[in-house]
């Protein structure tokens, strides 16, 4: 049973996306625009090498063409390298921008057989099949396979011979491009599963505690811009030992998936539920006061105790509420354990004051030196105590 309550990545963009493609928000912007930026200016720094060897172009105005060319292609190497960006579209425009660049040094080269290889197209191909879509790649496949027949059409007398030399090199650069694009897909994969597996306790299916410090920055800027507080929940589960004891670690470990199962379904959408010890549980998330807070976690409360297992086995949850007003200047991470300790004693009170219940650690009021006062209820007919 998988159990998983998780962040949608916003707009905001705090999470790393598993599966984020090349092409999506992130460092893999910034790896694309540079090997683009790095091919044009190579390209173009080999290719001006045949303006310096004889018989290689043509005279007349193709010299001049051809310059002018590989000058173009040290300016489109610009931008990238300022922005340090390069877009899905953008891409695809430098990739037929590559093909083109490749049909007009056939048309300024003497004799392209020898000086101007098909093989040329391998770098727009293997940039498609890289960094794009199943569909701009298809059409660079098309793409490819045109610009080799206009390439190699006057160097070859029969039809037959033509197609045969189209054939062989449009199929080698395009089955190249689609074995790149068919390794990056898995390899992508691969990434998206670990990722996903790393975020996972795999006893629960619930978030684990890499996860929830994984959380913390972006649950912190979402508190300071809505003016809404954080509040972390500590759930432990009362007695688990003597159940263990009295039935078995299989036994308790079924307790557990119980328990999560039902806690995940009682959580809001937007709330962090993340295994961080054997039985223990914290759910984070914001809320607008303490008596929301309350109110989730007396919810939680009621999960836990109304959550059997196959075999009826049952427990009950004492739970810690600590609450945070995040500002400006705090490292997330830091605040989260810091608050976490803080729900965590809580929770030692509602132990204390008989288990299977909630206590609040007090939000500090300006003048309390220090915020140690604590109130438990248990039920809906629950009373605060000092
Ligand atoms: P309290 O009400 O004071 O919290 O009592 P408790 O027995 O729950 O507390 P204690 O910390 O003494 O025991 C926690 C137990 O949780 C100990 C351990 O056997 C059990 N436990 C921790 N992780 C797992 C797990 O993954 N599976 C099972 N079955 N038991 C676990
Ligand atoms: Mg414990
Ligand atoms: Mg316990």
């Amino acid at each position: 049973m998988a159990v998983i309550r998780r962040w949608e990545p916003d707009s905001d963009g705090g999470l790393g996306v598993p599966g984020a493609t090349a092409t999506s928000r992130g460092p893999e912007h910034r790896v694309a625009a540079l090997t683009l930026a790095l091919l044009l200016v190579v390209g173009a720094l080999m290719g001006t090498i045949n303006l310096f060897v004889n018989d290689v172009l043509r005279d007349g105005p193709q010299r001049w063409i051809y310059g002018a060319t590989m000058a173009a292609c040290v300016l489109a190497a610009v931008p990238l390298l300022v922005r340090q960006r390069a877009g899905r579209g953008h891409t695809f425009c430098l990739v037929l921008l590559g093909d083109l660049i490749y049909l007009v040094v056939v048309f300024c080269i003497d004799d392209p057989v020898r000086y101007a290889t098909p093989l040329m197209l391998l770098f727009p191909a293997f940039v498609a099949a890289w960094f794009l879509g199943r569909w701009e790649l298809a059409v660079n496949m098309v793409v490819t396979t045109v610009v080799c027949l206009i390439a190699l059409w006057p160097s070859y007398d029969s039809a037959v011979g033509l197609g045969v030399q189209v054939g062989v090199s449009a199929g080698m650069l395009n089955a190249g491009a689609l074995g790149v694009f068919v390794l990056r897909r898995r390899v992508q994969r691969l990434l998206a599963a670990t990722q996903t597996q790393s975020h996972l306790d795999p006893l629960t299916g619930l978030f684990n505690r890499r996860y929830l410090v994984a959380q913390a920055p972006r649950l912190w800027r979402q508190a300071r811009r809505d003016g809404t507080r954080v509040a972390a929940m500590m759930l432990d589960l009362d007695h688990f030992k003597r159940l263990n004891d009295a039935h078995g670690h299989a036994a308790g470990d079924a307790v557990l998936r119980a328990v999560a199962a039902s806690l995940a379904a009682t959580v809001r959408p937007t709330d962090v539920l993340a295994r961080t010890g054997g039985e223990e549980i914290v759910v984070l998330g914001l809320v607008g006061d303490a008596d929301e807070a309350a109110r989730l976690a007396e919810r939680l409360r009621t999960a836990v105790a109304t959550s059997f297992t196959a075999d009826g086995h049952a427990v009950t949850a004492s739970i810690g509420i600590a609450l945070s007003r995040p500002v400006d200047g705090e490292n997330a991470a830091d605040e989260l354990w810091r608050l976490v300790d803080r729900a965590d004693a809580a929770m030692y009170e509602a132990k204390r004051q008989g288990r299977d219940r909630v206590a609040s650690m007090r939000v500090p009021r300006a003048r309390a030196p220090l915020p140690q006062e604590t109130s438990t209820r248990q039920g809906p007919a629950a009373t605060d105590v000092a």
